[in-house]
């Protein structure tokens, strides 16, 4: 049975770009039988926000979308420690301690997110009671894997190059949040029993990360559909803090849900707001 998800983290109202990707893994799994999966990722300690969490219920609903809620992340942390243990154990990680402007100054390459930590700690000692994050030494898992592919259903079979990314944090120095996004959601992912990672492009280069971790933990891989995003007229992406509405603003002021979420299918755009890319026809 075909699995989808929507994943939004309470730190900031959803805008039009979330009711997209909603719709997107809402039709995907109604359109073949399946089941479509909400998860609040809620580890984003010193940024999440409890409120906003019903907030994202009354617009998916708002949108006439049906789904199954799962549990939040803050309800899963024990599974991300244990996770973090097993590669801790197989000598896949690595404590470091840099900071954000230490890798800025260090790295000689960008990757889609910033710029590319470049091993600074690998192989060095840190003192004991120094907070570190854990990094995934991304050579050496590959090693023991050996080449790996996964498929997006859009652009079709690509060979697995986590090391585009780095040698990625998988556990965070902050406390508060505890594992990384690469280590939560491929964890949940499957323990969600999701068989298509359904998402916005600017997470195609996850999906190597991804693919990587579930061959290191022996989980199930999914295939992916990234699909475009929706840009403002500048080209970036939707922001309530750039101006776009968020669709609480939206429910709020009277507008038809269902009548956006038809247009949404249609691929009928507000003004103002343009495509990433060439968008498909509606699943
Ligand atoms: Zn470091």
């Amino acid at each position: 049975m075909t699995v989808t998800r929507f994943a939004p983290s309470p730190n900031g109202p959803l805008h039009l770009g979330h009711a997209f990707s909603a719709i997107v893994a809402h039709d995907l799994a109604q359109a073949r039988g399946g089941r479509f999966v909400l998860r609040i990722e809620d580890i984003d300690g010193a940024r999440s926000r409890a409120e906003l969490a019903d907030e994202f219920r009354a617009d998916l609903e708002w949108l006439g979308l049906e789904w199954t809620e799962v549990a939040p992340q803050s309800a899963r942390l024990a599974r991300y420690a244990a996770a973090a243990e097993r590669l801790r154990d197989m000598g896949l990680l690595y404590p470091c301690r840099c900071t954000r402007a230490d890798i800025a100054r260090a790295a000689t390459a960008d990757g889609s997110d910033g710029p590319v930590y470049p091993g600074t700690c690998r192989g060095a000692a840190i003192p004991p009671d120094e907070p570190v994050a854990w990094r995934l030494d991304v050579a050496e898992a590959l090693r023991r894997t050996g080449p790996l592919s996964w498929t997006d259903e859009r652009a079709g079979e690509q060979l697995a190059r986590p090391d585009l990314a780095g040698d990625v944090v998988l556990v965070r120095k902050d406390a508060d949040t505890p594992a990384s996004y690469h280590l939560a959601a491929t964890l949940d992912d499957a323990a969600d029993g999701v068989t298509l990672v359904t998402r916005g492009m600017d997470l195609f280069a996850a999906s190597h990360v991804h693919r990587l971790l579930q061959q290191l933990l022996g989980l199930p891989v999914p295939a992916w559909h990234h699909h475009p995003l929706l840009l403002d007229a500048d080209g970036k992406k939707l922001a309530k803090r750039r101006g776009s509405p968020s669709l609480a603003d939206r429910r709020r002021g009277g507008e038809d849900g269902p009548a956006l979420a038809k247009a949404l299918r249609e691929r009928r755009l507000p003004a103002g707001i343009t495509p990433g890319e060439a968008l498909d026809g509606a699943a």
